[in-house]
């Protein structure tokens, strides 16, 4: 890869309009003296963000390249589709709706051009925004139960707002899964890296991408994609079931054959077959799980379609 600029920066964009111009002009501001280019991924919008970038990119095609996908791939894809086509000697990952303040980009920048033995930045959210209650209580639970579960370490309240050197960069992309739950793949890199943390800002136009339903299931994707502990639940929970029906036996077998005691077994039996039948479905759907996820790894089919790109020089 040849390096052409010293940052590149990557901003995922579905459904953005009202956004992009002002996310733009901040990142200038903030960056005017350091020689940057920024990657807007438009990941299949429905909405005015293709025009916008169209204009963007008219006006300042010195800094702004553009990738237009086929779809929407979703923002893991839109990450990844940026990481290919970067040119900077660090690159950085920021929302485009101004949640996550540009001022941050200069802030991680500094740092990593004074510390050499530091490889990457990665912002944790110091003020959550104002979501729910439940919402927030699931989120600590997602990061104690894939604590819990997977060998690396995610940091609390992590995002995918960072800043890495080029090499990092080459890891993430060496990574070929096709399901790419991004903030596993970060950890899983290694490096080293410096956590600093910044106050969440208020969505500048439109509304958020990620409803609730949307990230259990982007939770979910993350354990499974990262543990396969939930595999070994099928055995633990045939261990136990098998050592309580042989206790329970025995227990039976002496209440009648020793002590005489007759025993009417019927809602036992309903009890147990539900419980049992229970527990191998949600094995056999934990199975089912992988195995679904290996079949679309099997099927290697691309991750993102672009369907355009504009003033890309990095061109894979
Ligand atoms: N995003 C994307 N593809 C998607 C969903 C989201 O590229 O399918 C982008 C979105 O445009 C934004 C970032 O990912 O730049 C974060 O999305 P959002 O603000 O909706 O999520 P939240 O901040 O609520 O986690
Ligand atoms: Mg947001």
């Amino acid at each position: 890869m040849v390096i052409c600029v010293k940052l590149s920066i990557i901003v995922p964009s579905y459904n953005e309009e009202g956004n992009l111009e002002e996310l733009y002009r901040t990142i200038h501001s903030v960056l005017k003296t350091i020689d940057y280019e920024v990657i807007f991924v438009n990941d299949g919008s429905t909405d005015k963000t293709k025009n916008e970038l169209d204009d963007l990119y008219n006006k300042h095609d010195k800094h702004v390249r553009v990738i237009n996908f086929s779809r929407n791939f979703g923002k893991d894809a839109a990450i990844y589709a940026g990481l290919e086509h970067v040119t900077g000697e660090y690159c950085a990952i920021i929302d485009a709706d101004m949640e996550q303040h540009p001022k941050y980009l200069l802030d991680m920048y500094n740092f990593l051009e004074e510390n050499n033995d530091y490889d990457q930045v990665a912002m944790t959210i110091k003020k959550r925004k104002s979501g729910s209650a439940i919402s927030r209580l699931g989120g600590k639970l997602f990061y104690k139960l894939i604590n819990k579960l997977s060998d690396i370490h995610f940091a609390e309240d992590a995002s995918d707002f960072r800043m890495f050197r080029s090499y990092v960069k080459d890891a993430i992309l060496s990574l070929p899964e096709k399901n790419r739950f991004s903030k596993g793949i970060f950890n899983w890199v290694g490096f080293n890296t410096k956590y600093m943390q910044y106050d969440v800002g208020t969505r500048l136009n439109g509304k958020s991408k990620f409803t609730f339903k949307r990230s259990i299931k982007y939770a979910f994707e993350g354990i499974i994609s990262h543990s396969t502990k939930p595999l070994r639940l099928a055995t633990i929970f045939g261990i136990i079931s098998a050592i309580s029906g042989f206790v329970y036996l025995m227990y039976i077998v002496i209440k009648t054959i020793i002590m005489g005691i007759d025993t009417p077994g019927f809602p036992t039996i309903v009890c147990l077959i539900m419980l049992i039948g229970g527990i191998q479905l949600i094995t056999i759907g934990i199975l089912g799980e992988y195995i679904a996820k290996t079949y679309l790894e099997v099927k290697n089919r691309p991750i993102y379609i672009a369907k355009e790109k504009k003033g890309i020089k990095n061109t894979k």
